[in-house]
């Protein structure tokens, strides 16, 4: 199969590591800059056109790409995958399931109408509703997230009522979007992050934060261990991912006192920190799925919403 990997770079563990399991199972593949990529949204023949330099451009031809768009451009980026969708070309995940994963706020609404167990959650636009918003989650402590970030950069734990509205107030001055959220303590800063492919867990790992942090983001310093998940557990992360729309995802679980909740549904899990700690070939396992599944033909829309 001719694959592209829509990724910013080729030197990111991850994208090396496709490209590698790409080309042990005689693919050929390319890794394209989403940004040097161009096309025409209106023509007969729907095309993307990369940039390679000043003179050069080519039309981009591929049977399956696999797309590692960054936070940070993913309109670009799927409009781009989107595109290829027009096309026809196959795409592990489509577009509208990683703009879906991307909105915390609308992931936890798709998940919770599908009845995938969360923490509690909240969200409001009124000042007015600063009181009810911190009671409605059980009071402090309490969570509160920015519903577009990522490495734990926009997650904030308010340990009282007094800090918790004093951050609910910082974030409406400055017309940030963010839910509350019931604070598991009892996760103890760790949490599960399941690897899903098609309908399969392929590995998982228990990812725990470094002392005095509850946020165990391996960007954040948090270690890893591989972990033998519970019946359920396994269950839930394919259901989540399934909603959302996912072939490829990383499902963030947190153990609860009242069972797991899924806190995270992300569309470009990482595989260095799951392939050092379950000593998996996770990058192979991902190709293995795209031959079989790309056969099916080009994709259906998949989830809600
Ligand atoms: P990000 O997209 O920034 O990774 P997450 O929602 O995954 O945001 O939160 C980052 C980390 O913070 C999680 O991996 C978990 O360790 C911790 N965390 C998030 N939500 C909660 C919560 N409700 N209770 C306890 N810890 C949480
Ligand atoms: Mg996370």
């Amino acid at each position: 199969m001719r694959i592209g990997i829509l990724s910013r770079s080729r030197n990111l563990y991850s994208t090396r590591r496709l490209v590698e399991a790409a080309k042990e199972r005689d693919h050929e593949v390319r890794v394209i800059d989403v940004l040097k990529c161009y096309m025409n949204i209106t023509a007969n023949n729907p095309a993307v056109y990369y940039q390679r330099n000043a003179e050069l451009v080519e039309e981009l031809k591929f049977d399956a790409v696999i797309p590692r768009i960054g936070s940070s451009i993913t309109t670009y980026g799927c409009a781009v995958l989107r595109q290829f969708e027009v096309g026809h070309v196959y795409s592990i995940n489509e577009s509208i399931a990683i703009n879906r994963s991307r909105d915390k706020l609308r992931a936890h609404q798709l998940l919770a109408r599908k009845g995938i167990g969360q923490p509690v959650t909240s969200y409001a636009h009124s000042a007015q509703a600063t009181d009810k918003l911190i009671e409605s989650v059980g009071g402090a402590p309490l969570i509160l997230k920015l519903t577009a970030s990522t490495h734990g950069e926009g997650v904030l734990l308010a340990e009282t009522k007094k800090a918790a509205e004093a951050l609910i107030n910082a974030f409406r001055g400055i017309g940030s979007d963010f839910l509350v959220q019931e604070f598991i303590k009892e996760a103890g800063g760790s949490d599960i992050r399941c690897f899903v492919v098609g309908k399969t867990v392929i590995a998982a790992m228990q990812r725990t934060a470094v002392t005095g942090e509850y946020r165990s983001n391996l960007h954040r310093g948090g270690t890893a261990q591989v972990i033998k998940l519970r019946p359920g557990e396994r269950a839930l992360a394919v259901r989540a991912a399934q909603v959302m729309g996912l072939d490829l995802a990383g499902v963030d679980i947190l153990r609860s006192s009242h069972g797991p909740l899924v806190i995270e549904v992300n569309s470009s899990p990482g595989l260095e920190g799951i392939e050092t700690a379950t000593g998996k070939n996770v990058a192979d396992k991902i190709i293995e799925y795209i031959e079989k599944d790309s056969k099916l033909g080009p994709n259906k829309p998949k989830g809600k919403g």
